[in-house]
C-alpha cells in the first residue's frame, strides 16, 4: 500500500516544527511537503518558550550548541512579574517570580505548607523559599554550567530566541529529515464534498492533493478558518489583551549582562514583556484596546524604554481558539488553531503538544479524520486550561486602573477557576486539581503565581498536621545555603551564551 501524505501549509515556526516533528516521528513512512509563501511572511514574534522546548529540539535531532548558535538563543529561567500586585509608588514595587523549577521537597514532605504557616509579614517570598532558581536568576547566572549534557542542567530551563532565526533552523532540519519545501501562495481550495479538502492550489505548484491538511496558515487560517469555517470561541470575556507594539532595543554596551528570565511589567492596561536576546532585547506592550488607544500604549512603551528611538510595529489579535481543531482531513497547529495572548509563552507549548498528538494518533489506515475527536477535546481543554491560567496573573492584583478593576470582576473569571480558588484558601494547589493530559500548567506553577500575588491559604486549622516545623525550617536553609553556592558555581549568563556559540568561554 503507498504511504500516506501530509501537506503543511505555512513556514512559521508552527509550520516548520509541526513538520521536523513528524519527519521525525514517521521516518519515511509518510510523505511531508511544506507550502510556504516568502511574500505573506510570518509573523515574528514569540521569542520565548517554555521548557518543553529542551524534549521537542532533542527529538527532532537539533543540539543544544546548533539550537543556541543558529536560533540567537539565550536561557529562560521563569517570568519575573513586577507590579502586577500594585502599581509603583515612589520606589516602591512589588515582584515576585515564577521560576521553571519545582519547589524543593524537603525530604518526603512538602515545604508548602510550612511556608504557608509562617507569619505572612515576615516570611521570604515564595519563590525565594523554595527554589535556587530565585536567586540564581536574579544574579544574572545561567542555569547550567558549560559541558553539562544537551538540554540537561541542575535547573529547568527553556531560552528565549529570535522567532525568525528559529524558523529558518526549524526550516532546516525539516528538509535534513525529508521534507518537501514549496514556495508559493495558496490560492484556492477545492472542497471533496465531505466536509473535508480534495485540493489545494498554488500559483507556482497548482494542485496539490494529500491524505491530511495541516493548517499552519498564521491568523489568515486559510483552510481551518477561511476554507472550513470551523468556529471561534473568543476568550475575550476573561482575557482582555488584544493588541501587541513589539520592538527591539540593543543593548548599552555588547558585554551587556542579559537577563535569564523574560521581565512582565504591568502597567495601566496591560504589560509589557522584557526579552534578553543575544544582540538586543525584544520588548512588547501588550494592550487591552477597550481600555488603552495605540497611542496611549506607544507612550507607555517609550516610557518603559526611557527614549523614542525605536520602531515599533503594532500587532493585533483576538484572544481566543477554535472550537474544532481537526475538520474532516484538516487540523490546525500554530495560529491559525487558537492564540490567547503572549503572557507565559504558550503558543509553543500548544504547537508542540498539537505535534505530539497528530504524530502519536496518526492513522496509518482507515479515515483520516479518527482522531479527530479526540484531538479537539484535548486541545479546547488545553486552551481552555491555560486560560484559566493566564487569568490567575491578572484576577489577584489589587491595582485600580479601570482594566484591572474589570479584571478582578468576578464576572471575567472561570467558572472552573472560580471554584478552584474558594477551595485555595483552605489549602494550597495540588497534582489532583489537574488532569494531566489537557495541562500545560502544573500545580507548582499555580502556586508560584497565587503566592507570588500574596494569595492567603489558611491552614491554621491543620496547623497539628505539620508538626516537624524546625526540620522544615533546616530544609529552608539548605535551600538558601544551595542557592548561595549555586550562585558561585554557575556561569554568568552571557558567558554561558558565548561558550555554547562557540565563542568567549565562561
Ligand atoms: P505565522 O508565523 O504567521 O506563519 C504563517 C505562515 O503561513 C507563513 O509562513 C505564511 O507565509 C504562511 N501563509 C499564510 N497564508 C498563506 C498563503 N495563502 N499561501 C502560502 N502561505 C501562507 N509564542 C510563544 O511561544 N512565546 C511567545 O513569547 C509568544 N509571543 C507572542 C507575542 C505576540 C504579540 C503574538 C501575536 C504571538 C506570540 N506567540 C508567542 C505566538 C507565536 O508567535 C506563534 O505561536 C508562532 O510564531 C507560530 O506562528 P504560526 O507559525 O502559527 O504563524
Amino acid at each position: 500500500m503507498e504511504g500516506r501524505s501530509i501537506i503543511v501549509v505555512g513556514g512559521g515556526t508552527s509550520g516548520w516544527l509541526t513538520a521536523a516533528y513528524l519527519a521525525r516521528a514517521f521516518e519515511g513512512r509518510v510523505s511531508i511537503t511544506l507550502l510556504e509563501s516568502p511574500g505573506i511572511g510570518i509573523i515574528g514574534v514569540g521569542e520565548g518558550a517554555f521548557p518543553t522546548i529542551r524534549e521537542t529540539l532533542r527529538y527532532i535531532g537539533i543540539d543544544e550548541a546548533r539550537f543556541v548558535r543558529q536560533a540567537g538563543a539565550t536561557f529562560k529561567q521563569g517570568v519575573r512579574f513586577d507590579d502586577w500586585l500594585h502599581a509603583p509608588a515612589g520606589k516602591r514595587r512589588h515582584r515576585y517570580l515564577h521560576p521553571f523549577e519545582p519547589p524543593f521537597h524537603g525530604g518526603e514532605a512538602s515545604l508548602v505548607p510550612y511556608w504557608l504557616l509562617k507569619d505572612a509579614d515576615n516570611r521570604p517570598p515564595f519563590a525565594e523559599a523554595m527554589t535556587i532558581q530565585n536567586r540564581v536568576a536574579e544574579a544574572a547566572r545561567g542555569p547550567k554550567r558549560p559541558g553539562e549534557g544537551e538540554y540537561d542542567g541542575p535547573l529547568a530551563y527553556a531560552y528565549h530566541f529570535d522567532a525568525h532565526r528559529l524558523a529558518d533552523l526549524l526550516r532546516t532540519r525539516a528538509i535534513e529529515l525529508g521534507v518537501r519545501h514549496l514556495e508559493g501562495v495558496l490560492t484556492g481550495v477545492e472542497p471533496d464534498g465531505a466536509g473535508g479538502i480534495a485540493r489545494i492550489h498554488s500559483d507556482a505548484h497548482g494542485a496539490l492533493a494529500a491524505d491530511l491538511f495541516v493548517d499552519c496558515s498564521g491568523f489568515r487560517a486559510e483552510l481551518i478558518g477561511r476554507t472550513l469555517g470551523a468556529s471561534f470561541r473568543s476568550a475575550k470575556a476573561h482575557l482582555f489583551t488584544d493588541r501587541a507594539l513589539a520592538c527591539k532595543i540593543p543593548y548599552d554596551h555588547p558585554d551587556a549582562p542579559i537577563e535569564s528570565v523574560t521581565t512582565a511589567t504591568a502597567h495601566e492596561g496591560g504589560w509589557i514583556w522584557d526579552i534578553g536576546l543575544q544582540g538586543a532585547r525584544g520588548l512588547g506592550c501588550v494592550f487591552s484596546s477597550a481600555h488603552v488607544s495605540d497611542g496611549r500604549a506607544a507612550e507607555i512603551l517609550r516610557g518603559y524604554v526611557g527614549h523614542d528611538r525605536f520602531n515599533a510595529r503594532i500587532i493585533p489579535f483576538e484572544p481566543g481558539y477554535r472550537e474544532t481543531q481537526w475538520v474532516g482531513n484538516c487540523v490546525a497547529v500554530g495560529l491559525s488553531g487558537g492564540f490567547l495572548e503572549p503572557l507565559e509563552s504558550t503558543g509553543i507549548v500548544l504547537i508542540e503538544a498539537a505535534a505530539a498528538m497528530i504524530a502519536e494518533l496518526f492513522p496509518f489506515g482507515g479515515p483520516i479524520d479518527a482522531p479527530a475527536a479526540r484531538f479537539n477535546t484535548l486541545m479546547t481543554a488545553r486552551y481552555a486550561a491555560i486560560t484559566n491560567f493566564l487569568k490567575l496573573h491578572y484576577c489577584l492584583s489589587r491595582r485600580d486602573e479601570p482594566f484591572w478593576r474589570d479584571n478582578v470582576a468576578a464576572a471575567s473569571i472561570p467558572d472552573a477557576l472560580a471554584t478552584l480558588l474558594a477551595q485555595w484558601r483552605h489549602r494550597p494547589p495540588s497534582r489532583f486539581d489537574f488532569t494531566v493530559d489537557v495541562e500545560s500548567f502544573a500545580w507548582f506553577n499555580y502556586q508560584y503565581v497565587l503566592y507570588g500575588m500574596e494569595f492567603e491559604t489558611d491552614l491554621s486549622g491543620a496547623r497539628d498536621r505539620f508538626g516537624d516545623a524546625e526540620r522544615a525550617e533546616r530544609w529552608f536553609e539548605r535551600i538558601r545555603g544551595f542557592g548561595r553556592q549555586a550562585v558561585a558555581d554557575l556561569p554568568e549568563h552571557r558567558a554561558l551564551v558565548r561558550q555554547l556559540e562557540g565563542g568567549v568561554s565562561a
